[in-house]
C-alpha cells in the first residue's frame, strides 16, 4: 500500500492503471443501431426529404464505407490491417484512476480517465482515420479531402493518408489556420495540403469570403469547401471525422476496452462524461455502456459535456438539418443549432460544430444521455486543476468533459458519497498553448 497522503489508501499494484494486452484491442467495432429501442433516422435526400438511397453518397464516399453507414448488424469485423495499426496508435489505451486529482480535490468520489491523448497525434481521431484511409485504399481512392477545426482531425488523417499511400488535402477553419500553426505544420509534414478555410480554391469558399471577409470560419463552412473538391476531382473521396455512423462505429474501440477494463477494476461507474464536438469521442467511450443501459443492465448516468456556446444538445431543436453550411450533404436528423450558424472562436475548436451526430441525437432524445453544459472559462480552470494533479494537459475540448467530472467529484464531496466517475480524456493539449496563454493571461472573460 502507498499512502499519497492519509485516507488516501491506493494499492499501487491493483488501483491505479488498468492496462490491457494487445490480444484485447477489439476483433470488432460496436453498432449502436442494432440495439437502439427506435431506428436510427436515415438521411434524408434534400430534393425530396425522402432518406436518401446509398446511391446519393457513392459521389463522396467509397461504397465499403456507406455500407458500414447503413448496416444494423451489431458487430463489424476490424481488418486485421487495422488492428496492426492500431497497436501502432498506442492501443489498447490505458484507464487511469486519478488519484492525486482526488486528493486536491478532497473528494471522495473515485475518477478515473481513458487516455485517448496516447496515439502519435495526440487524439481519439486516429481511430477512425486509419479505417477510413484503409477502406478508401481497397476501394481505389487516390485522395481524401476533409475539414478540421483545431487540427487533431486534420493531423490524424493526413498521417493515416501517409500510412496508406494517398494524399490529403485538409480545409482548416481560418481561425485555427492562424492560432493553431504547428497542427498545420504537423499535417504537411505527414505530406497533406492544408488551406486556410473559407479559401480560394472553391466557388463556396471564395462566395463566403465575399460575403464575410472577416469571417473565423467555422467546420460547417470547411466541410462545404472539401466536399466541393470531392465532387469535382478525379479518384477523390471526402472523408468525416465526425458526425457519421461509422465515425461512431469506429471508436466504440474505445468503449469496448473500457469495459473490459472497469470488470478488471471492479467497479460500475455512477457517471460516465465525454466531451461533445460532432459526438465520436463520445459515442465511442459510452455506447458499449450505453447498450447496457438500453438493456437495463447499469443505470449509469451518461452525460455528453458541450459548450455554453456551442450546446446543439441543450438548446438546439431536434429536426432535420444540413451537415454542412452551404447545405450539400444530405439532411441528417439531429439536435441542430442551424446549419448558417457560426460558432463564436471558442478555443476549444473542435466543439465548434453547429450539430450532433444523428446517434447521439437519438439517445439523447431517448432519455440516454443528459446533456450540460460548461462555460469556456471554467474548462480552462479544470484543465489547470488536471495538469497540476495528473500531469498532462488536456485538449481544450477534453477539459469539458474534466470540468463536469470535477463538478460531480464535488457535489459527491458535499454529500459525503462514495460516486464512480469516469470520464474520457480524448486529447492532450501540448498543441494549444496559444488558448492556456489566453487563459493564464487573463484574456477569458
Ligand atoms: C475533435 C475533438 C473533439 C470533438 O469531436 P467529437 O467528434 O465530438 O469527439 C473532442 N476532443 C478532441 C481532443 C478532439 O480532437
Amino acid at each position: 500500500m502507498i499512502y499519497i497522503e492519509e485516507g488516501f489508501p491506493v494499492n499501487m499494484n491493483k488501483d491505479i492503471k488498468f492496462q490491457l494486452g494487445i490480444e484485447d484491442i477489439p476483433k470488432k467495432w460496436y453498432n449502436i443501431a442494432a440495439d437502439s429501442p427506435v431506428p436510427i433516422p436515415p438521411p434524408h435526400n434534400p430534393a425530396t426529404n425522402e432518406p436518401a438511397s446509398p446511391k446519393d453518397l457513392e459521389a463522396i464516399f467509397p461504397r465499403n464505407l456507406i455500407e458500414q453507414e447503413v448496416s444494423v448488424e451489431r458487430y463489424i469485423d476490424i481488418p486485421e490491417e487495422v488492428r496492426e495499426a492500431y497497436v501502432m496508435l498506442n492501443r489498447p489505451s490505458p484507464l487511469v484512476r486519478a488519484v492525486r486529482l482526488e486528493k486536491m480535490l478532497k473528494t471522495p468520489a473515485k475518477i478515473y480517465y481513458k487516455r485517448e491523448d496516447l496515439s502519435p497525434c495526440g487524439s481519439h481521431k486516429s481511430n477512425t482515420a486509419v479505417p477510413q484511409a484503409y477502406y478508401n485504399m481497397i476501394a481505389g481512392t487516390e485522395h481524401l479531402t476533409t475539414e478540421t477545426g483545431a487540427g487533431q482531425w486534420g493531423m490524424s488523417l493526413s498521417q493515416a493518408c501517409s500510412m496508406f499511400n494517398m494524399s490529403c488535402k485538409v480545409f482548416m477553419t481560418c481561425s485555427s489556420y492562424d492560432s493553431k500553426p504547428y497542427r498545420r505544420i504537423a499535417m504537411e509534414t505527414y505530406g497533406a495540403k492544408v488551406y486556410s478555410s473559407p479559401s480560394n480554391e472553391t466557388k463556396y469558399g471564395r462566395a463566403i469570403k465575399e460575403k464575410y471577409p472577416d469571417t473565423p470560419g467555422s467546420l460547417g463552412i470547411a466541410i462545404s469547401e472539401a466536399i466541393e473538391m470531392a465532387v469535382q476531382e478525379r479518384n477523390t473521396k471526402y472523408s468525416l471525422g465526425s458526425v457519421l455512423n461509422h465515425v461512431m462505429l469506429h471508436q466504440t474501440v474505445i468503449g469496448q476496452e473500457l469495459i473490459k477494463q472497469l470488470e478488471m477494476a471492479d467497479i460500475v461507474p455512477d457517471h460516465m462524461i465525454a466531451c461533445v464536438g460532432g459526438g465520436s469521442n463520445f459515442s465511442g467511450f459510452s455506447f458499449p455502456m450505453l447498450a447496457k443501459k438500453i438493456k437495463g443492465e447499469v443505470d449509469t448516468d451518461i452525460i455528453a459535456a458541450e459548450p455554453v456556446s456551442v450546446a446543439s444538445l441543450t438548446k438546439g431543436d431536434y429536426r432535420y438539418d444540413f451537415g454542412d453550411t452551404a447545405g450539400m450533404t444530405p439532411l441528417l436528423k439531429m439536435y441542430t443549432l442551424g446549419h448558417d450558424f457560426i460558432p463564436s472562436a471558442i478555443h476549444a475548436g473542435g466543439l465548434r460544430y453547429h450539430g450532433m451526430a444523428p446517434t447521439v441525437s437519438l439517445m439523447k432524445d431517448l432519455g440516454y444521455v443528459r446533456p450540460v453544459m460548461v462555460e469556456q472559462k471554467a474548462t480552462f480552470a479544470a484543465g489547470m486543476q488536471f495538469a497540476n494533479s495528473e500531469g498532462i494537459i488536456p485538449a481544450p475540448e477534453s477539459t469539458h468533459a474534466i470540468a463536469a467530472a470535477i463538478d460531480l467529484a464535488m457535489e459527491a464531496k458535499r454529500k459525503n458519497e462514495e460516486k464512480v466517475i469516469v470520464f474520457n480524456l480524448s486529447g492532450h493539449g501540448l498543441l494549444d498553448m496559444a488558448a492556456y496563454e489566453s487563459y493564464l493571461s487573463g484574456k477569458i472573460a
